[in-house]
């Protein structure tokens, strides 16, 4: 997949401490031209630190930044081809949205008209036309973050940050906004590195996504080889729902003493006497409880040999009755065991 793209941002075992705090702590990854990129994890699980340490308002601890090929070091964040987008939108609020959408062409000193012409462009592509007159507080929020992505692409920046743009948009808003960020950076084709702690957006935006806890990568790769192949317990747990199995239970499942992980949408509920094949692992066990939850039905498995698996089913036959009925009953578990994924101590994504 790397081959022959070009490298828009490298870390080289880059660590950022704040006293004891080690916010950043021996980082190395390269993000490619033109890619959408999203750093996922936790609460001060060191995204927002990456971010300010490729805009250049913070500096390594240790290691080493590259942007498009040349060292960072001490390049001021105005002379990096960087660009910021923040959750607060910082619009200039005495400003009309076509000056604030403008303004870094203003300080460039572009000529008016061109400065007017391509305002106009970006509000196009944000879907604004014609907004260029408003007051910011005049706006809705989803319009408000709009108008702060034109005044971040307006001077073509290599590379977008940003960082938990949606977090104060409401969830249909949300999910409307990244069909649409996704497509204009499609669209503009400049690498956006994205921070959020919501797993399921980092999922349906990005081509590659790196997976952050205590400041360090758990695991980097496209959404479908994090969901499919989570490769530590942190990342099978914060990335979608998981069952871990360890100890007596998985080595009575499996054959082997080796922790791993099913996800819930995996495992079938079959009658108790139903045969296992020899391409899947079964194990018996009783339905404690159930959830139905419309679309789907959410039950809590206990298993015959200690410990419990939770099991997803849609609604594709059965009513909220049939659902809420099978509490109590014995059932035989099985999934496929290509599904099943041993979780060791694996790391990728440093060094
Ligand atoms: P995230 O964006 O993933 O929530 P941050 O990068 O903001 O995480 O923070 C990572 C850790 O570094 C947190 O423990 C945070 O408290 C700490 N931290 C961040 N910036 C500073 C700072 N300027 N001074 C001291 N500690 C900081
Ligand atoms: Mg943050």
């Amino acid at each position: 997949m790397a081959e022959g793209r070009s490298i828009a941002v490298r870390f080289s075992h880059v660590s950022r401490h704040f006293g004891e705090v080690k916010a950043v702590d021996d980082v190395s990854l390269e993000l490619y031209d033109g890619e959408f990129f999203s750093m996922l994890g936790p609460s001060g699980s060191g995204k927002t630190t990456c971010l300010r340490l490729i805009a250049g308002f913070e500096q390594p601890s240790a290691g080493e930044i590259t942007l498009h090929g040349r060292s960072v070091v001490g390049v001021p964040p105005y002379e990096r081809d960087v660009n910021t987008v923040f959750q607060d939108y910082a619009l200039f609020p005495h400003m009309n949205v076509g000056d604030n959408v403008g303004y870094g062409l203003m300080i460039k000193r572009v000529p008016k008209r061109e400065r007017q012409e391509r305002v106009r462009e970006m509000l196009e592509l944000v879907r604004l036309p014609g907004l260029a007159d408003r007051k910011p507080s005049q706006l809705s929020g989803g319009q408000r973050q709009r108008v702060a992505l034109a005044r971040a692409l307006i001077n073509h920046p290599s590379v977008l940050l940003l960082d938990e743009p949606l977090g104060a948009l409401d969830l249909k808003l949300r999910q409307q906004m990244q069909i649409e960020l996704k497509s204009i950076q499609q669209r503009v084709g400049i690498t956006f590195v994205y921070v959020t702690h919501d797993q399921e957006e980092a999922l349906t935006m990005s081509d590659r996504l790196a997976v952050f806890n205590q400041g360090k990568i758990e695991q980097l790769g496209t959404p479908a080889e994090v969901y499919e192949r989570p490769q530590t317990e942190f990342v099978a747990g914060f990335v979608g729902v998981s069952n871990i199995v360890r100890g007596d239970a998985a080595r009575k499942i499996t054959g082997e003493p080796v922790p791993f992980s099913i996800r819930p949408e995996k495992i079938r509920l079959c009658p108790p006497d139903t045969p296992t094949t020899p391409d899947m692992y079964s194990e018996e066990g009783m339905i404690r409880d159930v959830v139905y939850l419309g679309m789907y039905t959410r039950y809590l498995v206990e298993l015959m040999d200690g410990g419990d698996l939770t099991v997803v089913e849609q609604n594709l036959q059965s009513t909220s009755m049939d659902a809420l009925a099978a509490k109590g009953r014995r059932v035989k578990l099985m999934w496929k065991k290509e599904f099943n994924r041993p979780i060791g101590v694996v790391r990728t994504g440093s060094g």
